[in-house]
């Protein structure tokens, strides 16, 4: 990808402008305009054109979810080439993991999201509401404003944007100012589908663009860190807007002594390496019971060795497991969480050292002997280490699977199913795999979100498109009377008949 400067559409010009690089090779690729001063009007044009589209019937909004789909794979390829230039992953990690997971998204809000909206018919709850009738009926916010990472450009930011959209909504999506480019190139592709352009507008720009934008919008949907995301949340509350908040995570895998190792191992390795551990639910820590925890480390190493780095060319379609990282900060916090764990005493297997630059570069990392006064057991690490830590027995891995103030994904491996999902109903976490990791991701009937400082609300299922919109109850009464007991003026003996029939009711 060459380097260009890319106001997004309907951007002014001669704004500062932020270079964006290619993380495997260090050069600039694109400039992208800092727009948090226009943060105000991309909010207002939103509003503008935001009732028309609420007018339009759910099935239109949908419909044209559909047409967006069909440019996308079209255009699958120019999407793939800038999602692995800006991020530095792998083919199959942009191809899997950002075309078709938002093709999954476009699918699934197309076709799912007037279920979810539908109106309600609610059957009056008690006497005190005899003879009147209640409908839900879920109404757009407004402008929903979505701030996202730069870790998943597409899945998280285009994705999180599309049942906001469905909705009725107008959205100002702002991405990373690592990662904008591939967003800017998907929106400039779906207005040539046919989506209007108010309706999906960009402000591409740093932290200060991200705040702007709660100051402005009807609702905040943020994907970030944790301490991003508190203060998203603070500055939300001031204007009394809801937020939607899905955060970092610490994700543990246990593995019992009756598990498939093989397969724990190579799940291990593929959901703790993929996207250089880049992914708020990765695999970032491992409890392994006693008797198995040696020969599990050995696998564990054998798959890590397996799994290739793609190194600076641009990867082919097989070439290579694991990409380089993405924001420069990050590969700092790897090497001081795996620094502190050697000092500690910890023992490192295979990696545990920057790769050759130019480039971001942190080489597959295992790690045992490890403890929770260690960083790497503790704070998110973000990149590609697997720190494994000996367990006594299932109590003790769920103990300390729990000792975290995350609560984002987890995983149990063991061959005795009944008991991998008791196990799973034990740990305090929005998701549990058994036998299986990060999928659930895309069972996109069920929620996905994080419990304690991993996130509030959730995407995905009914709660991942009803958070973009207010209820509004509407009851109608059916009595037709002129005056209903217990209206005004008061009377000893309704008084006393009321009384007595809800006693009645109450006290059965
Ligand atoms: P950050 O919290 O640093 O940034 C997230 C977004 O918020 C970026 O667009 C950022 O802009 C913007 N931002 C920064 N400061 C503010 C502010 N004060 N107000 C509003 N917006 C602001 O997270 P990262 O981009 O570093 O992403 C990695 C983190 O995201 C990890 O903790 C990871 O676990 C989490 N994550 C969670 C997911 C989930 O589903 N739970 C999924 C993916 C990632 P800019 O980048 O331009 O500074």
């Amino acid at each position: 990808m060459s380097a260009t400067t890319s106001a997004p559409a309907g951007a002014a010009t001669d704004r500062p402008s932020i270079a964006v690089e290619n993380p495997a090779t260090g050069e600039v690729i694109g400039h992208v305009p800092d727009m948090t001063a226009e943060v105000p009007s991309l909010v207002a044009r939103a509003r503008a054109a935001q009732s028309g589209w609420a007018a339009r019937p759910i099935a239109a909004r949908a419909e044209l979810m559909h047409a967006l789909r069909r440019w996308r794979d079209a255009d699958r390829a120019r999407i793939v080439a800038s999602t692995i230039a800006e991020t530095g992953k792998t083919y199959e990690d942009a191809i899997m993991n950002e075309v078709f997971a938002f093709a999954d998204a476009l699918a699934y809000w197309a076709k799912r999201g007037e279920g979810h909206l539908r109106d309600e018919r609610v059957r009056p709850s008690g006497p005190l509401v005899l003879g009147r009738r209640f409908v839900v009926r879920r109404r757009p916010l407004g402008v929903v404003g979505v701030i996202a990472p730069w870790n998943y450009p597409v899945t998280l930011g285009l994705g999180d944007s599309i049942p906001a959209l469905v909705a009725g909504n107008a959205v100002v999506l702002k991405p990373s100012e690592i990662t904008p480019l591939t967003t800017d190139l998907v929106v400039r592709g779906f207005r040539e589908a046919g989506l209007p352009e108010e309706l999906l507008l960009v402000a591409t720009g740093r932290g200060d663009t991200g705040a702007a934008l709660v100051d402005h919008v009807d609702m905040v949907m943020f994907t970030g860190s944790t301490p991003t995301g508190r203060k998203v949340a603070a500055r939300a509350a001031e204007r009394l807007i809801p937020v939607s908040l899905e955060l970092g995570g610490k994700d543990p895998m246990i593995v019992l002594a009756d598990a498939d190792l093989d397969r724990a191992a190579n799940a291990a390795a593929t959901w703790g390496l993929l996207n250089s551990g880049q992914i708020c639910m990765s695999v970032e820590r491992i409890y392994v019971e006693e008797p198995v925890h040696d020969a599990f480390v050995d696998e564990l190493v054998a798959a890590v060795g397996r799994a290739r780095s793609r190194g600076a060319h641009v990867p082919r379609p097989g070439d290579a497991d694991v990409g380089s990282m993405t924001f420069p900060p990050q590969v700092d916090i790897v090497e001081r969480h795996v620094a502190d764990a050697r000092e500690r005493g910890a023992r490192i297997h295979t990696g545990g050292r920057r790769g050759d630059g130019p480039g971001l570069w942190y080489e597959p990392t295992v790690l045992t002997g490890v403890d929770h006064d260690m960083l790497c057991m503790r704070e998110e690490t973000f990149g590609p280490t697997l720190p494994v830590m000996k367990v006594r027995d299932a109590d003790e891995a769920v103990r300390l699977a729990n000792d975290t103030t995350y609560g984002l994904a987890s995983s149990v491996f063991t061959k005795d199913l009944a008991k991998g999902e008791a196990i799973a109903r034990r740990i305090h976490a929005g998701s549990t795999a058994v036998n299986d990791a990060l999928l659930q991701f895309l069972g996109r009937n069920a929620p996905f979100g994080g419990a304690k400082d991993s996130g509030v609300g959730a995407r995905h299922g009914a709660e991942g498109i009803r958070k973009y919109t207010e209820p509004q109850t509407i009851m109608v009464s059916r009595l037709g009377l002129k005056r209903d007991i217990g209206w005004f003026p008061n009377s000893p003996r309704v008084s006393r008949l009321l009384e007595r029939g809800l006693a009645a009711y109450y006290g059965r």
